[in-house]
């Protein structure tokens, strides 16, 4: 778990799996070297074997007045994700212990509608599927929804039709202002309507990724598109603006799929290459 603060808002990491991944597994290359060329602020970022770790967590963003936790990983006893297939973790107990039990959030962002980001939004209780966090409003982008709506993949189905049919959710825009200091930035190309969050208090300023980056290595080499990417053109052109728009600014950048530490710096070097770096203590 990690924490940090930006101004007077708090963002904790909740953890739910790690797992170990090839980059050709993730990244659309077949170049398996491809994470060897650069430094990288944690060997879970390039392991020698040729991994690297992919971080499964939910991100909580408490302002003091407000508890928005952004995605809610992959969820216990999903029959048909395609890996931690029924999965039996603790991380609604873990959630709970850092002091938020489900019932005191009062808002659940979903970048997008991946089964790794919406699992929690339900859980199975004796054999149906129910709201895990029913006091949240849950924000699902209008134009996110309109192109998975029409899937029949169960998960889909179990993660969001409760929350649909309990009237939880909002269909917002993809620059929806979520309360003073948090706010959606569009982010497509992984999904059409996939947001990146933006948190800013006083003079500092944070922002979650979502999966327009699985990897760091795809800020440096923004045309080496996820696997999942359904638009690799959009996704790369969504890298440019976000590294154009952060890079040496001072924002922190949280992946939401990076291991340990999580959260670094996007730093341009002279010759205009970008790294990814730790930020020091917050
Ligand atoms: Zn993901």
């Amino acid at each position: 778990m990690a924490t940090w603060r930006i101004g007077t808002t708090t963002v904790h990491k909740v953890l739910e799996a790690e797992v170990p991944a090839l980059v050709t597994e993730v990244l659309r290359t077949d170049d398996t070297a491809l994470l060897k060329r650069y430094p990288w602020p944690a060997p879970d970022f390039s392991r020698a074997d040729g991994t690297f770790v992919l971080s499964v967590h939910g991100l909580v963003v408490d302002t003091g007045t407000r508890r928005i936790l952004v995605d809610t990983c992959v969820g216990n006893a999903r029959a048909s994700v395609p890996f931690l297939r029924m999965l039996d973790s603790a991380w609604l107990e873990d959630l709970t212990a850092l002091g938020y039990p489900p019932e005191s959030i009062d808002t659940v962002v979903c970048t997008h509608l991946h089964f790794d980001h919406i699992g929690w939004n339900t859980r199975l209780v004796d054999g149906k599927w129910v709201p895990t966090f029913p006091r949240a409003r849950h924000l699902v982008t209008r134009v996110e929804w309109d192109h998975w709506a029409g899937e029949a993949d169960a998960d889909l189905q179990d993660t969001m039709r409760p929350l649909i049919d309990g009237g939880l959710v909002d269909f917002v825009a993809t620059d929806h202002r979520v309360c003073d200091g948090v706010s959606l930035e569009a982010a497509p190309g992984h999904t059409p309507g996939q947001v990146a969050v933006v948190i800013e208090s006083g003079a500092e300023r944070a922002v979650i990724t979502g999966d327009l980056v699985h990897h760091p290595v795809q800020f440096i080499e923004p045309d080496v598109a996820g696997l999942a990417d359904t638009d690799a053109a959009r996704a790369a052109a969504t890298r440019r603006a976000f590294v154009e728009r952060y890079a040496d600014t001072g924002t922190l950048v949280i992946g939401t799929h990076f291991p340990a530490p999580t959260a670094g710096l996007l730093r341009r070097g002279g010759d205009g290459t970008v790294r990814f770096v730790a930020a020091g203590p917050r």
